[in-house]
């Protein structure tokens, strides 16, 4: 048993030796580097933003997806066009003069690693590695490995799936980083269990793997898990798996219990080889233990990172009153003691910043006086685009009774997702019927890192309305809450936690089908979300008070990644923000 005195730590402790290294298929790095997706690359760049911050010692490891993610492009009738978005990871990072290789399909295929230097508040840098296979000693097709995020087939992405685990291993290795946890950012990164099995077997596939070896490998191995549906978790096949990464490997796997129903499941991979995994919100870690009975699975709720999400106007407004957020969020707590004209001016400044985007961006000029929601996220059918149309009639009876409604619509579908598509003409077709001097629907194309920032800080309400229980946590009504923004949203996801009737927001009740929880958000607009905007800005902003207050102290990547360092990391090690104690490596 060690003893822990709270002065042997922290400022003057040794600084930790070993290092976390995080693992992530994407990572929202910069807002000009086109390297993620969506929710899971935004949540895996405000875990790396907070935890330069707290001045963790941790490196990070993805691909550099040359190509982009796509910019989307909408016709006048909501059709969505993709481009690639090709970057050039020079003019951002620096390379590394080593290289590693992977074995890929019978093929040797030659990894090099792009840095770049993520750096926090006070000057710790965090080291972010993007895999590069665009080598001259690759083939044309090898080359092309670390071009497209979620891009081809599933020969593909395993394929990007041997760069990223077994390839980041290995780079780690060579650029000699000591690493003692490694953390599988969701399943895409779970081949990094068979490259440490391998090291410690002696470098290749061959021989018999004992207990022994599975438990070292396990003693260093955490992972999180990131969605309910179960089309999120990659599985191949057994053809697949023997041709890419080989007949030994494959029935290693298969003997170490990472198949299930005759395929090679990730998730299952990275459950078999972790001595600790969660999923990202109490709900979903529940709905997590369902699908994988035989594991322990904790949860550690997802944040967002303050400073990248709350506006400028909301930041200047608490530096003002309430400076020592910037250190310790839970000093937003005192938000309830803000003077009311103080959040008013806050909250007016970053809605007239979206709406002179959205200005910009469609030459609709909007009011700032008029009710504004926001609904944004990646177009999944679960996600239900298209309820707040149920009744069409109704929603326009709402916008009168208001005085006036604007509701800002934004997503991307995934290219190869018809019925995603579909749904975006769908809105964009509602939007155009329902056009009137009272109603205005707007869809803004090419959802992204700045709009999402303009949408969650601007508007008045965001609406999130998830079919149960597939919304794993959800993270943009988070970055509303730091602004200030209260939510109207499903119960699901994050917002089982974050809801307080009236207080943080409105809950859209449970129903039998769709049109019963259409009913609700209906009855909800009309008895609670206009009345209140109806009885003046004052009484509003003693709703933004308590939404920042409550739930901007909580769902934030500062106070998630301590609870990584305590649960995951570090466990038994007492953890303040920033050091992690000397005694968290004495064994
Ligand atoms: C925050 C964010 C997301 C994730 O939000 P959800 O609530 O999970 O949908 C996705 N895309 C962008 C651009 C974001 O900023």
């Amino acid at each position: 048993m060690q003893s822990f005195s709270p002065n042997t730590s922290l400022t003057h402790s040794l600084p930790a030796t070993g290092h976390v290294a995080y693992f992530s298929m994407e990572i929202a790095i910069h807002p000009s580097m086109p390297t993620y997706s969506g929710g899971l690359g935004v949540l895996a760049g405000d875990t790396l933003r907070s935890a330069a911050d707290l001045e963790l010692p941790l490196v990070a490891f993805t691909l550099a997806h040359h190509k982009g993610y796509f910019h989307q492009h909408l016709d006048s009738t909501g059709q969505q066009t993709e481009d690639v978005q090709p970057w050039n990871p020079e003019e951002f990072c620096t390379e590394e003069p080593e290289q590693i290789a992977v074995w890929v399909e019978g093929r040797t295929v030659t990894v090099r690693a792009w840095r770049y230097d993520l750096v926090g508040c006070t000057g710790h840098t965090i080291p972010i590695y993007l895999l590069d296979t665009d080598l001259e000693v690759n083939t044309g097709w090898d080359r092309g490995l670390t071009d497209h995020l979620y891009g081809g087939d599933t020969n593909y992405r395993l394929q990007q799936e041997i760069v990223l685990g077994m390839g980041g291993v290995r780079m780690a290795a060579a650029l000699g980083i000591d690493v003692n946890v490694y953390h599988m950012n969701e399943g895409h990164a779970a081949l990094l269990t068979l490259a440490l099995l391998e090291g410690q077997m002696g470098g290749g596939p061959q021989g018999v793997v004992t207990e022994s070896d599975v438990a070292l490998v396990r003693k260093q191995c955490v992972f999180t898990t990131h969605t309910p549906v179960p089309a999120g978790h990659d599985r191949f096949s057994a053809e697949q798996a023997g041709r890419i990464l080989g007949s030994e490997r494959t029935a290693k796997l298969e003997e170490l219990g990472a198949f299930k129903d005759g395929l090679l499941n990730m998730t299952l991979l990275a459950l078999r080889f972790s001595r600790y995994a969660n999923g990202v919100a109490l709900q979903h870690g529940k709905v997590s233990r369902e699908m994988f009975p035989e594991f322990a699975i904790d949860s550690i709720t997802n944040g967002v990172h303050g400073p990248t999400w709350i506006s400028a106007p909301v930041q200047q407004m608490l530096d003002e009153h309430i400076p020592a957020w910037r250190r310790d969020h839970l000093y937003l707590r005192n938000a309830i003691d803000i003077p009311a004209n103080a959040v008013i001016e806050a909250h007016s400044h970053a809605k007239e910043e979206l709406l002179a985007a959205v200005a910009a961006r469609t030459g609709l000029v909007l009011n700032p006086r008029m009710l504004t929601l926001g609904f944004a996220r990646r177009v999944a059918t679960y996600k239900r685009a298209n309820l707040l149309f149920t009744e069409p009639e109704r929603l326009v009876e709402i916008a009168k009774a208001v005085g006036g409604l604007q509701i800002l619509y934004a997503g991307k579908a995934h290219p190869q997702d018809e019925p995603g598509k579909a749904l975006i003409r769908e809105v964009v077709e509602r939007a155009a019927t329902l056009d009137s001097d009272t109603l205005q629907i707007v869809y803004l194309e090419n959802y992204a890192w700045d709009l999402g920032a303009l949408l969650t800080s601007g508007v008045d309400v965001w609406v999130n309305t998830p079919k149960r229980p597939y919304e794993a946590s959800g993270t943009s009504g988070m970055k509303a809450a730091m602004n200030g923004v209260p939510s109207l949203s499903i119960l699901d996801g994050w917002w089982i936690e974050g809801w307080i009737e009236g207080v943080t927001g409105w809950a859209i009740e449970d129903g039998a089908n769709d049109a019963e929880e259409a009913a609700s958000l209906y009855g909800k607009l009309e008895k609670a979300v206009v009345p209140l905007y109806l009885s003046g800005p004052e009484k509003w902003a003693g709703l933004m008070k308590t939404t920042m207050a409550i739930n901007g102290t909580f769902f934030n990547t500062n106070r998630m990644v301590q609870q990584y360092a305590r649960n995951a990391y570090y466990p038994g090690h007492p953890v303040t923000g920033a050091r992690v104690a000397e005694e968290a490596f004495a064994d």
